[in-house]
Order: structure tokens, then C-alpha cells, then sequence
């Protein structure tokens, strides 16, 4: 059971200090998709093991999530490197993605996750522009979002893996929402449930919100510049009324 908390108002006021703001007016949600809409992570994490496990490279499970936010390539790079001490060539990283690709296919249909809508809803309650950020190029959910949160994102609302030069852990998604949604970095806030993805956020200069919806340690996330860590989305989706309520009304003078 969540319980209400009190949201400290040094959260607001540390994040303002770091980042030499005199205030906040969130007017954009920028959202990512695996792991924050989706509970997809556990399936990018299987199909990651799987191939590792077939091209005979030790990995775990569990490092994947940390790898979340980052291409195809830099993840089988990662890989690579432990195991032969180089780089995969342009066709190794073809070859194996698709097979990655097809594997997160094959396994049990992801659901939208808990509290996301609820999220979602909020958002529009409080006129704030939704704008969808992720590093996925992966159509099979991106083509649901309709279907699963209806009108929540317009199509020149998204920024995918297509949109960008630079991924995740690099500003420049988070930097284009930004672009899209007409607004300046203390006017966003960020929803976000991996490191890379905070990192990606915090360095664009928004307000961010980690969500532990994973195996990843809440320090992780704080570490990569996390303003506030909610321990599931339901609780997030609780707790951001309160939250953006007190983003509009604290100032450093
Ligand atoms: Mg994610």
C-alpha cells in the first residue's frame, strides 16, 4: 500500500541552487516510454541476455537495465568490448540488433504500466503539453501508444531514436521535447526510470522525476541528477499535484 508522503520543499529548492534558477513554471512533461509508460524493461533485458548468452558473452540480466536509454549499437559495443576487446562491426551490430529486436518480439505482451494514465491525465488537468521522449525506434510500441493512452501524445509530440543524432545519455532528446514543446529547460519537467535516461534529462537542464519501476537502486538515479525518486508510478502519479503545486509557488530571491 502507498502511503502519502510530504514532499520536502529542499527538493525544489536544491534543484533551483544546482541549477542557478530563480524558478520553476512547469508548463511540459516530457515522458519516457520504456520502463515509465511501459513495463517493457524486463523484455529488453531477456532479449539482451538471450543473445549474450547465444554468442557465449557473460553478462547479467540485470545490467541491462543499466544500459537502458542507450542504442543498439552502444549496448552490443559494450558487449564486445568485454569479450574480444574491440568494437562490433557495422554488420555484427545489424545482424545481432535485428536478432535482439526479434527476440523482444517474441516474448509475453508488455502492458501500459500502473498509474500511467492517471499521469497522464494530470498533465492535461493542468494544461501542461505532453511530449513523449525515447530511445526506442522500436515501432511495435510506439504504434500503441495511441490505443493504450488516447490523444496523450500528437505526432509532433514524440521524439524517438529517429528524431535524434545523439541518444540518450547525451541532452539532445531532451533538448528537442523542449524545442517541441516551446518551452525553457525550468519550464519542463522530466519522468524518467533509468540513470542514462536522468542523466539525458538533468544535463538538458529540466526539472527530473526518477521512478524506480526496475531492479536499478534509487542512489543510481539520484546520482545521474534525479530531483525527487518515487518508488513506483502509481505513487509518482499520487504524488505530482502536490509536487508541481510547490514547483510554482517556491522562488530563491
Ligand atoms: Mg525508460
Amino acid at each position: 500500500e502507498e502511503k502519502m508522503m510530504e514532499i520536502n520543499d529542499d527538493v525544489i529548492l536544491s534543484f533551483l541552487k544546482r541549477r542557478h534558477y530563480k524558478q520553476l513554471q512547469p508548463l511540459a512533461a516530457l515522458i519516457d516510454m520504456d520502463g515509465t509508460l511501459y513495463d517493457s524493461m524486463g523484455n529488453h533485458a531477456d532479449a539482451w541476455h538471450r543473445l549474450a548468452t547465444e554468442l557465449g558473452i557473460t553478462a547479467t540480466r540485470e545490467e541491462f537495465f543499466m544500459y537502458e536509454g542507450r542504442t543498439g549499437a552502444s549496448t552490443l559495443n559494450i558487449l564486445f568490448n568485454r569479450a574480444y576487446g574491440r568494437d562490433a562491426t557495422s554488420e555484427e551490430i545489424e545482424q545481432f540488433y535485428a536478432r535482439k529486436a526479434l527476440y523482444f518480439t517474441q516474448m509475453p505482451s508488455v502492458k501500459p504500466m500502473p498509474g500511467a494514465m492517471q499521469m497522464l491525465d494530470f498533465f492535461k488537468e493542468v494544461n501542461m503539453r505532453r511530449v513523449l521522449v525515447t530511445g526506442s525506434g522500436q515501432r511495435s510500441l510506439i504504434d500503441r501508444l495511441e490505443r493504450d493512452f488516447p490523444g496523450a501524445f500528437t505526432p509532433d509530440m514524440m521524439v524517438t531514436s529517429r528524431d535524434v543524432k545523439c541518444g540518450k545519455p547525451h541532452p539532445e532528446p531532451f533538448i528537442k521535447a523542449m524545442e517541441m514543446a516551446r518551452v525553457r529547460p525550468s519550464q519542463a519537467i522530466a519522468i524518467e526510470n533509468a540513470p542514462l535516461g536522468v542523466k539525458s534529462a538533468f544535463d538538458a537542464g529540466a526539472f527530473t522525476v526518477a521512478v524506480t519501476t526496475g531492479p536499478i537502486p534509487r542512489e543510481e538515479l539520484v546520482k545521474a541528477g534525479a530531483a525527487i525518486v518515487f518508488d513506483s508510478m502509481p505513487q509518482c502519479a499520487e504524488m505530482l499535484p502536490q509536487l508541481v503545486f510547490k514547483m510554482f509557488s517556491l522562488s530563491i530571491s
